[in-house]
Order: structure tokens, then C-alpha cells, then sequence
């Protein structure tokens, strides 16, 4: 089936949603003034909190960390924090820094997971935008070359940026990790020790090691299957970051 589309400026998508940033992006958010949260998942070698035809998409914007006796796969995502309306939405509902809004700003509404299709029921784009505008999507594929050049370069982005992010996280004390599928560990860092950080990391070459993360899960059966695996689940309460669950409830 084709999908068209043309935005019509209701703003909705620049409303309550997260909006991921590469890391240039969240140091540009920083200095800003704006929040950060950083949202925390990963995965087993096993496959434990991966489904098996994501495989391939969630290995390649993960890394490969220690948690106990086992490897781990985490997925750090830095994103702007907008409960409401984004900072940078005004009155009229137009981007105050349109010339230099996020990557994914600009991909919206189309998606950045190849495992995801599109679909306009769940998007916050109103019928009109999709009965009207250029073709989106003709025979199940995206034909807007400039669209797939920046979900290219996003993709590439979460790649390059991930060992980048987890000696940050570590750095910022953020060790304890959602396990994927069944939350995420959110955290709200201090933007300006964030930012300085950033700046010291990028500033230096990487050490070698990536660092050891622990996971938070929803129950003791989840606890028990990642155990099972070898690797380690926290015992404390969480006191640095929410736990957000994705279990139905
Ligand atoms: S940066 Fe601009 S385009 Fe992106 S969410 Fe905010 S207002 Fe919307
Ligand atoms: S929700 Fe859709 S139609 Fe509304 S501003 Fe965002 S992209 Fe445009």
C-alpha cells in the first residue's frame, strides 16, 4: 500500500515525546539549558530480552558490556526530556531552532527501526496529514531519498556514539541498566556536570574496557531468568534513577 504525506504544523509530535539526540545533539541541548534523560535497556547473548528478528538492528546500536558472569548488550539512549511541549516549540507552533532541530525532528514520522513499519495509526500526525503531500511510502518502501539519508545518519549515529556514551554513563555513575522488553532505567542527570562530562570524554581517547552494568527488573521470575544467565541484578530499591516498566499490568 502507498502512504502520502505533508505535515500540517499541529505541533503533537513536539509534545510529550522524548526525542532522541545523537551525542552532538545532547551537548548542543546542554548548552541550551534544556534536560537530558538518559534511558537505559540491554539485552543477554542468550537472547533473554530480545526478540529474535530485532536481533540484528539491537546488536548494532548496542555494546558489549560485563554484568556478573556474563556478557550483556546495552543500549544508551540520550534523549531531550519534554514532558509537554518541547522548549523549543512556540506559540504558533513552530521549531525556534528549525535550521538545527535534532536529527530525529526531522525523520518524524517515519520510523528509524527497520523492523518497524509504518504505521499512521500510530502517529501522532491527524488524518489530513496523510490524504494529502508527496508519497511516503510506495510498495512498503520510503522513496523520500533525503528521509533515508537521515535515517541513515541516525542509525550510523547510535553506532558511533555508544561506546562514547557508556564511559559517560560511567563517568555519571549510571550503571544499572533496564533488561529490554521489560523496561527502561531513566535517568535525569545534572546537565552541567553532563555537559562537562561530555566535554572531558570526547577530549580523550576511549580506555578499553567498557564498564559492568547491572540490570533492574520488574519481578523476581524476570530476576530469576537473568540470573539464570549469569548476570547480576541489583538488590537495592531505586534511588538514582526510575525504573519505567513495560509490563502489562
Ligand atoms: S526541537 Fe523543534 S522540532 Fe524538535 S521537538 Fe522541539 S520544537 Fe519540535
Ligand atoms: S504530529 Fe505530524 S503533522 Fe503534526 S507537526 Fe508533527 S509531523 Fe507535523
Amino acid at each position: 500500500m502507498n502512504t502520502t504525506f505533508s505535515c500540517v504544523g499541529c505541533g503533537k509530535c513536539c509534545t510529550d515525546h522524548h526525542v532522541p539526540l545523537t551525542l552532538s545533539e545532547a551537548r548542543m541541548w546542554a548548552a541550551d539549558g534544556g534536560q537530558v534523560i538518559v534511558l537505559v535497556e540491554a539485552f543477554l547473548p542468550n537472547g533473554l530480552g530480545l526478540p529474535e528478528q530485532q536481533r540484528e538492528h539491537a546488536e548494532r546500536r548496542s555494546l558489549v558490556v560485563r554484568s556478573g558472569d556474563s556478557q550483556a548488550h546495552v543500549a544508551i539512549t540520550f534523549a531531550a526530556y519534554n514532558l509537554g511541549r518541547c522548549r523549543n516549540l512556540d506559540e504558533e507552533n513552530l521549531c525556534r531552532i528549525y535550521e538545527r532541530r535534532p536529527l530525529v525532528c526531522r525523520i518524524y514520522p517515519a520510523e528509524i527501526n527497520p523492523h518497524i513499519q509504518l504505521n499512521p495509526q500510530a502517529k501522532d500526525c491527524p488524518p489530513e496529514s496523510w490524504q494529502q503531500g508527496p508519497a511516503l511510502i510506495v510498495g512498503g518502501e520510503l522513496v523520500d531519498q533525503e528521509l533515508i539519508e537521515l535515517i541513515q545518519r541516525s542509525r550510523q549515529a547510535d553506532r558511533d556514539d555508544i561506546s562514547i556514551k557508556d564511559a559517560i554513563c560511567g563517568l555519571l555513575g549510571i550503571r544499572v541498566t533496564a533488561l529490554k522488553g521489560d523496561g527502561f532505567a531513566a535517568y535525569l542527570p545534572d546537565m552541567q556536570a553532563f555537559a562537562a562530562v561530555i566535554d572531558q570524554v570526547t577530549a580523550q581517547p576511549l580506555g578499553a574496557e567498557p564498564g559492568e552494568w547491572l540490570f533492574h527488573v520488574s519481578g523476581d521470575d524476570v530476576a530469576g531468568q537473568v540470573r539464570a544467565a549469569g548476570a547480576q541484578v541489583v538488590t537495592e530499591p531505586a534511588q538514582t534513577y526510575a525504573f519505567i516498566s513495560l509490563r502489562a499490568a
